[in-house]
């Protein structure tokens, strides 16, 4: 017998002891370092394996204080986590099934036992263990990160049918996971959508929330995760930046529009003749003072636009005319940098509802980047009346944005490191404000773009039929 190892640790819970020597004979005769404990009681039993340390328990299933499956159920509720092989005189393929169910590693009818196959399963019952041991300890760490977050996680199906949801999110929607779990998830569940829940926070004040919803799998079927995230930090910290910023516009404003005016006066001579060296400063400084008043009109418009506060003074016009107007403005500068400009109109009338300054300014803004960076070629500008909007796309064969830079042509403060071939400063909030209006007139604003190649900057308005 090799007794280098250590020896492996068995117990038998059998109430007959002829059955017990049995198995001791068995296991004997295989010469193997093992060890075999007894009791013919199935509580005497859990309480000596309770005691001592075992690697494996053979379980008779015909005990006087424990009959069938209850003495695995028994034993399992203990929770001791070593493997059960149940032995037994019946044959019964219902119940080793259950019992497999029930967590028992294997089942041997002991007539049909040998030494072999009685060692087999012991060892492949104490390797089988070892691996669902494992996985369950990786499943409980997951399981207590996934609690421990604050963060919610909900999954849910695509009917809404909430599967699975942590602390954290039982928290933030105030309902216990017992009600939650099959009852539907509060609001809706379309796959990318991010929108904002009133959540209670983990401090227990009331907040918000941020729910990102992603496609995911869940036990087999295509399903929703949810991630909901407290934002009302974020969000104070963010009115209270657009407070601020207004505030600054607002007071720079003033004194900036009588700087303009009293350089533009010394300028064109109101006030005494100037020189060349001098209208050369004054016209410089009269070009920053633009500059500054640009920025700061326009991070009013964001703060105003962000906080909700933008007014639109709607009316019906043409969008055909409008389009007309502003290509016609441009024309000049165009000539100047011989860049062709052109358009392309339905010709039955494409009538909107629209705040026309509003939209001017988108117009605009995407038509005049078009023109900055544009070296050589042509911008083209086209409408397309669809079933309940109009699709306007304005084109150009310039320097094109990257597809690194791509997603974040709208954000704020956004310029990619290119100076526009006149060297004209913008503020980087041009097309954010853009974005802003059009969604305030339930549009939809996107751009496609390839570097050295050009831009396609497309908006959309809803019509009047
Ligand atoms: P800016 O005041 O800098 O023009 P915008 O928000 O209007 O601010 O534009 C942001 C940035 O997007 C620009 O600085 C430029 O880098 C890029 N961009 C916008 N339109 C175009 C275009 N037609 N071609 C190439 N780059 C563009």
């Amino acid at each position: 017998m090799n007794t280098s190892v250590k020896p492996l640790k068995l117990f038998i819970i059998e109430d007959n002891e002829t059955d017990i020597a049995v198995v001791r004979r068995l296991i004997q005769s295989s010469k193997q370092n093992i060890l075999l404990d007894s009791s013919t009681r199935l509580k005497e039993g859990i309480k000596q394996i309770l005691e001592n340390q075992y690697d494996l328990l053979l379980l008779d299933l015909s005990l006087p204080d424990g009959h069938g499956l209850d003495a695995l159920v028994q034993f399992k509720s203990k929770s001791v986590h070593i493997p059960v092989v149940i032995l037994t005189s019946t044959d019964d393929r219902v119940v080793a099934s259950i019992a497999i169910r029930q967590g028992a590693q294997d089942y041997i009818v002991k007539e049909s036992i040998t030494a072999a196959s009685l060692l087999h399963s012991i060892h492949y019952a104490i390797e089988r263990k070892a691996v669902e041991n494992a996985l369950e300890t990786e499943r409980s760490n997951f399981h207590s990160i996934v609690e421990m977050i604050n963060e919610g996680i909900v999954v849910a199906t695509l009917d809404r049918r909430v599967q699975f949801i942590n602390r954290a999110a039982e928290h933030f929607l105030q309902t216990d996971r017992i009600q939650l779990i099959n009852a539907p998830f509060p609001f809706k569940i379309e796959d990318g959508e991010f929108f904002e829940i009133p959540i209670q926070r983990l401090n227990g004040n009331f907040g918000s929330g941020i729910c990102h919803t992603l496609k995911t799998d869940w036990m087999g079927q295509e399903a929703r995760l949810i991630m909901i995230r407290d934002i009302t930090v974020e969000k104070a910290a963010e009115q209270m930046k657009d407070a601020f910023l207004q505030n600054v516009s607002h007071e720079l404003r003033t004194p900036l529009t009588s700087i303009r005016e009293s350089i533009a006066q010394v300028s064109e001579g109101l006030h005494g003749e100037i020189n060349d060296k001098q209208d050369r400063y004054l016209s410089l400084c009269l070009n920053n003072v633009d500059y500054l008043k640009r920025t700061v009109d326009d991070l009013l418009d964001i703060s105003k636009l962000e906080a909700a506060r933008f007014e639109l003074n709607k009316t019906s016009f043409d969008f055909r005319d409008l389009v007309k107007t502003i290509t016609l403005s441009f024309k000049s500068p165009a000539v100047s940098k011989n860049i062709q400009l052109d358009k392309s109109l339905p010709k039955s009338p494409v009538i909107v509802e629209a705040d026309r300054d509003k939209i001017t300014r988108v117009l605009m803004n995407i038509i005049g980047n078009a023109l900055k960076f544009t070296e050589e070629g042509s911008i083209h500008i086209s409408i397309k009346k669809k079933i309940d909007h109009l699709e306007c796309c304005i084109s150009d064969t310039g320097l094109g944005i990257s597809k690194e830079d791509l997603p974040h042509v709208f954000d704020k403060f956004v310029q990619f490191g290119k100076l526009s071939l006149t060297h004209e400063i913008g503020t980087g909030l041009g097309l954010s404000i853009s974005k802003a209006l059009i969604e305030l007139h339930n549009g939809k604003i996107w751009v496609e773009s390839e570097l050295n190649k050009g831009s396609q900057f497309y908006f959309t308005l809803p019509v009047i039929k």
